[in-house]
C-alpha cells in the first residue's frame, strides 16, 4: 500500500487519476455555487447538533479516505452550520457577505500557491496594483506604501508600530520605548483591536487614553485637545490619536478633518480605523462625510466588510512608505537580495510587517473590483445604508420598539420597549429568520443590526422587524417563543 508497483515509496499526494478528480472538483464546484444561488432558501443560522459537534472530536485520522467522502462529510456537517453571514438575513456584529467571484478567485489563488513574501512574480504585481488603487482610493501620494494582512485588528497593531518609530527613530526596534513616557487616545467608542495593539506592542493598555464622546457617539474633539494639553503639563509625550470611521456599535464617523488639525498641531500620528466605513469613500454620497481621511498618517480597514472580499482581506496603508518600511525591515541573509531574477524586485512586502509568508489575499480583492467595478461596490455601500435608514423608519413606526442611537450609517441599535432584549435577539437567531447581535447603547442592551451584506434587501429587513416585534410579545405575554 505504501509502496508502489515499482517499489518506489509513493510520496506525490497529487490524484493518481486525474480525471476521477477533475469530476469530484466539478461537483465541489458547483455544489459552492449552488450553495450561494440558494442561500436565502436556508435559515439564516441554526444550532450545531450534539452528534455532529462530536463527529469532529475524532483522533488523528491517518490513512486516506476518498475526497468524495470527506466532501460528502463537509456538505453534511460544516456547511449548514456556519455563521450565516453570506446570508441577506445576516446582521450581526460587521461581517461581509463575501461574492461567488471573490470565491473563485480564492481558488485560483489556492491553485497558484503563491507566497507573497517576496521575490519576484506577478503575483506581487497584483497586490502592488491593489495598492496603487487604494491609494487613489483615498488620495494618497505615490510614496504612500500598503499591505494586505488579516483584518484591521493587525493592520491597527502595525499602524502602532510604524507611529511609534516615527516617534522615537528606528532604535525602538532594539531599544524599546525605554524611559518615554508615551500617551495616545481613541475615543471610547474605538474598537478594542487599537487598545490590544498597545499590549501586544508591549506598551500597556494604560499607554492609551480613551476620549469621551458626543452625543452621535463621535470623539469630543474639544476634550482631546484638552486631555493632550494636560498630559502635556504632566510630562507625558502624546504621539499618536485613532479616529475611527463607522464604529462598531453605532457607525459613528469621527470629525477626521479637526482630528487631523489637533494631530498636525501636536505633532501627533494620525491614525484612522476605518475598518468597516473607510470603503465608503466608492460612494460619493457617503465620501464626503469621511472628508479628513485623506489627511491621515496611516488607514486601517478590511476589504472583508464592506467591501465584499471574502475573508479575511485586511489592509494598511501609509502615507510615508519609507517610514513603513524602516519598522520592519531586517537583513537576514537568507532573504538577500541582489536584485536578479527571482530575487528582484525589493522592497518586498516582508519588508513591510510582520509576516514573511503570505497568502494571496490581493488575488481575490483585484477580481472583486475589477469585475464589478468601483461604481458598483460603491453602490452596494450605498444600499447598505439605504436599508438601514428603512429600517430606522420602520422602528419608528412600530409603537412597540424604540431607536437607541442615531442611525448614521448602515447599523441600527434598537429595541423592545418593555423587553428583555438579548432574549429577543437570541430567539430571533435560533429561529433562522434573521440574525441581529447586541450591543450595548448608554448602559442599555440593544439590538444591533448592521447591514453589510450586498444580499439584503427590503424584505430581510422587514423580516427582522416583523421578528422583533412577535418575539417581544410573546415574552412579553409570557410564552416561551414557541
Ligand atoms: C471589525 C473592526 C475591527 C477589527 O477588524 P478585523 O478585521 O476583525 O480584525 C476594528 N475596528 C473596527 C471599527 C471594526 O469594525
Amino acid at each position: 500500500m505504501l509502496f508502489a508497483d515499482n517499489d518506489r515509496m509513493e510520496t506525490t499526494l497529487d490524484p493518481q487519476d486525474w480525471e476521477e478528480f477533475r469530476k469530484q472538483a466539478h461537483r465541489m464546484l458547483d455544489d459552492m455555487i449552488g450553495y450561494v444561488e440558494h442561500v436565502r432558501d436556508r435559515p439564516v443560522w441554526q444550532p450545531i447538533p450534539e452528534e455532529t459537534r462530536a463527529n469532529f472530536r475524532e483522533s488523528l485520522a491517518q490513512r486516506p479516505m476518498s475526497l468524495s467522502r470527506v466532501h460528502e462529510i463537509f456538505m453534511h456537517d460544516v456547511l449548514p452550520y456556519t455563521v450565516g453571514n453570506v446570508h441577506p438575513g445576516f446582521m450581526g456584529w460587521v461581517h461581509g457577505g463575501g461574492t461567488p467571484v471573490g470565491m473563485v478567485a480564492e481558488m485560483l489563488a489556492a491553485g497558484l500557491n503563491a507566497n507573497l513574501g517576496g521575490r519576484d512574480q506577478m503575483p506581487i504585481e497584483v497586490e502592488k496594483q491593489v495598492t496603487a488603487w487604494v491609494r487613489e482610493i483615498f488620495g494618497f501620494p505615490e510614496t504612500a506604501s500598503g499591505l494586505f494582512l488579516t483584518g484591521t485588528s493587525m493592520a491597527n497593531y502595525v499602524a502602532l508600530l510604524v507611529a511609534r518609530r516615527a516617534f522615537l527613530g528606528t532604535d525602538v526596534r532594539k531599544k524599546g520605548i525605554r524611559d518615554h513616557r508615551l500617551c495616545a487616545y481613541a475615543s471610547r467608542s474605538a474598537h478594542g483591536s487599537i487598545a490590544q495593539a498597545f499590549d501586544l506592542a508591549g506598551m500597556g493598555t494604560d499607554t492609551l487614553k480613551f476620549v469621551p464622546v458626543n452625543e452621535k457617539f463621535e470623539m469630543d474633539v474639544e476634550v482631546l485637545a484638552e486631555m493632550i494639553r494636560k498630559d502635556r503639563e504632566s510630562g507625558l509625550s502624546p504621539f499618536f490619536v485613532a479616529a475611527t470611521a463607522g464604529t462598531v456599535d453605532t457607525g459613528a464617523i469621527d470629525n477626521l478633518e479637526k482630528i487631523a488639525e489637533i494631530a498636525e498641531a501636536e505633532g501627533l500620528w494620525f491614525h484612522v480605523d476605518g475598518a468597516l466605513g473607510a470603503l465608503a469613500m466608492l460612494a460619493p454620497e457617503i465620501a464626503p462625510r469621511l472628508n479628513g481621511i485623506e489627511l491621515a498618517d496611516s488607514i486601517a480597514f478590511d476589504f472583508h466588510k464592506w467591501g465584499q472580499v471574502p475573508y479575511d482581506a485586511g489592509f494598511i496603508l501609509v502615507r510615508e512608505g519609507e517610514l513603513h518600511r524602516s519598522t520592519f525591515a531586517a537583513h537576514e541573509p537568507y532573504l538577500m537580495r541582489e536584485g536578479k531574477a527571482l530575487a528582484a524586485g525589493s522592497p518586498w512586502p516582508c519588508d513591510f510587517g510582520p509576516d514573511l509568508s503570505r497568502g494571496f489575499r490581493a488575488l481575490k480583492t483585484w477580481f472583486t473590483i475589477k469585475v464589478y467595478g468601483a461604481e458598483r461596490l460603491g453602490q452596494a455601500i450605498s444600499g447598505t445604508c439605504e436599508l438601514a435608514r428603512y429600517l430606522e423608519s420602520r422602528i419608528l413606526e412600530e409603537p412597540e420598539l424604540e431607536l437607541l442611537a442615531p442611525v448614521s450609517l448602515n447599523i441600527v441599535c434598537f429595541g423592545y420597549r418593555e423587553g428583555d432584549n438579548a432574549e429577543i435577539a437570541a430567539g430571533i437567531q435560533e429561529s433562522g429568520i434573521a440574525a441581529p447581535s447586541t450591543t450595548m447603547v448608554k448602559d442599555k442592551l440593544a439590538i444591533r443590526a448592521a447591514i453589510v451584506n450586498h444580499r439584503t434587501a427590503r424584505e430581510d429587513i422587514d423580516a427582522l422587524v416583523d421578528a422583533v416585534v412577535a418575539f417581544g410579545n410573546s415574552l412579553s405575554r409570557g410564552e416561551n417563543g414557541e
